[in-house]
């Protein structure tokens, strides 16, 4: 499976409805600062289940939708949508009805994040998993955030080991066996 469009309507800075396409190979963001570069990435991140407001530079996870400027008011809502061409049909079963596998998480003041695959209700859970199984997820090491070397480096043994974990691609195990415990 391969990204091909990251579409972004609400998120942070995007307030209307953005399309960024993935082509093959190297695709690069260049822009001034501030103009929304880092909030691409998180925008990534997000639609593939990250729970942690922090990761997004937030104190809370509804500070993703876009907060009004001088000039336009506040969202009510954000949405990213993560496009993947799945036409060698690689999706794990319940994902692979498609050649593109549409993942569009949604998170509404007062109400909350919901996800949906291919425009059928899916839970947080089903998305990260899907991720973490294919090494792409919102902690996996091919997404890194500024300033995250150093915390590799000064990273505690355990906390080291989870990130091999996931570069390893056996996190939705880990994951998987943490559930099977606290049954
Ligand atoms: P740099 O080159 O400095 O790293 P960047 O291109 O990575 O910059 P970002 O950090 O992605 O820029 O974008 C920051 C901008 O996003 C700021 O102008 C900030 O006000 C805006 N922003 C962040 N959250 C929101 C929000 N919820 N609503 C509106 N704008 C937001
Ligand atoms: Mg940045």
């Amino acid at each position: 499976m391969r990204f091909s469009k990251l579409r972004l309507n609400g998120f942070k800075s995007f307030v209307d409805p953005t399309d960024l396409l993935i082509a093959d190979g190297l695709t690069g963001v260049v822009g001034p600062n501030g103009c929304g570069k880092s909030n691409l990435l998180e925008a990534l991140r997000w639609v593939m289940g990250e729970t942690r407001a922090k990761a997004m530079r937030g104190g809370g996870m509804e500070d993703v939708i876009f907060a009004g400027t001088d000039t336009r008011p506040a969202r009510n809502f954000a949405e990213v949508s993560l496009l993947l061409d799945n036409s060698e049909r690689l999706a794990p079963s319940g994902f692979n009805e498609a050649d593109t596998l549409d993942i569009t998480r949604r998170i509404t003041r007062d109400v909350g994040s919901a996800y949906k695959a291919n425009a059928k209700d899916v839970r947080a859970r089903d998305v990260q998993m899907l991720f973490a199984d294919a090494s792409t997820g919102a902690h996996s090491p091919a997404l890194v955030r500024q300033g995250q070397i150093a915390e590799l480096i000064n990273a505690k043994p355990k906390a080291r080991r989870r990130i091999l974990e996931e570069a390893a691609g056996i996190s939705g195990l880990y994951q998987r066996r943490h559930e099977a415990e606290l049954k």
